[in-house]
């Protein structure tokens, strides 16, 4: 993700020989840190992101790195679930929120909350403790169903690039390695005999297109193979739940597992949570309208005598 934000293709300029190449025969790529002149060409093509918030996003990542060292605003604990949830009715994020009085959290849609003149959105917020009950709830839910192992292997598998989508990356970057000799030549050219910027712009905007192609790829296998460590992390973990009635009592939330498996989640105005994990499963968590709080914490579980 931080190689998009700071990658300048997204904001539409493309910097010619950002990399290179430095073994033709595979192909293999490097960043050039000056050993080659570089060229932006600003505006290049449409942005994926416009100017303006990809500059933003710079001054975050800056902001960020030098934050580590120095001193932060303490923010709310529950960090694992920001970015996490969207609305279902409007699409927005859902937002931290706090009660004036009592100060209990909540998570309510952004719409929802700003009441933006411009757009409305009815849901409610729910509480931070019902969300946290009804993860663990469903954690349970699967340690519980024999065949949920099985189930969530398969579907990973399913998501790991396969044979033929190999080939067609291979085939892509033969085309892109093309089209940077094209590149070398029509610059060049241009150098003796002024130039033909037109061109210059189809054959890099080729090369953008086919960069994206390969830069999804690359994330989709590099997440595959964390997801697949992840996995086999989570369903250990998911023998150690200690065993609770929703109904009648609560166990301790457990963040660790909530950010190594959930992608995303949609919350519904009736309370229902619909989960994207990583794993390429969608599960659906209920009860979050419920009273959850009031529900006494379990006891830790002590070691049967014998
Ligand atoms: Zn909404």
């Amino acid at each position: 993700m931080d190689s998009m934000i700071t990658n300048p293709i997204y904001c539409g300029d493309f910097v010619y020989q950002r990399y290179y190449v430095t073994d033709t025969i595979t192909g293999r790529m490097t960043e050039n840190r000056g050993e080659l002149p570089q060229y932006t060409i600003k505006d290049d093509h449409p942005a994926i992101v416009s100017r303006e918030d990809w500059d933003a996003a710079q001054q975050i990542m800056n902001n960020r790195s030098e934050n580590r060292k120095g001193s932060k605003k303490r923010r709310h604990d529950r960090k694992e679930f920001f970015n996490v949830f969207h609305c279902s009715e409007c699409g927005a994020p859902v937002i931290h929120v706090r009660s004036s009085k009592g100060g209990v959290h909540y998570w309510r849609c952004r719409t929802a909350e700003k009441k933006y003149l411009e757009e409305t959105c009815e849901v409610r917020g729910f509480r931070e403790v019902s969300i946290e009950h009804t993860f663990m709830a469903l954690l349970q839910e699967m340690k519980k169903d024999d065949g949920f192992r099985d189930n969530i292997r398969q579907a990973l598998k399913e998501l790991i690039p396969n044979e033929s989508e190999r080939k067609q990356l291979e085939q892509v970057k033969e085309d892109m390695q093309q089209l940077y000799y094209k590149l070398y030549d029509t610059v060049e050219e241009g150098e003796q005999q002024g130039g033909d910027p037109t061109q210059i712009k189809e054959i890099t905007g080729q090369i953008v297109f086919l960069q994206n192609q390969i830069y999804d790829f690359e994330n989709r296998e590099q997440n595959c193979l964390e997801a697949e460590k992840d996995l086999e992390w989570f369903l250990e973990e998911l023998e150690g739940i200690q065993e609770f009635k929703p109904d009648k009592e609560r166990i301790e939330f457990r963040p660790d597992i909530f950010s190594k498996i959930v992608e995303k989640g949609v919350i519904h105005p009736d309370g229902r949570i619909v989960y994207d994990l990583k794993f390429g499963m969608q599960l659906t968590a209920t009860g979050n309208e419920k009273m959850v709080w009031r529900l006494k914490m379990k006891r830790k579980a002590r070691k049967k005598k014998k």
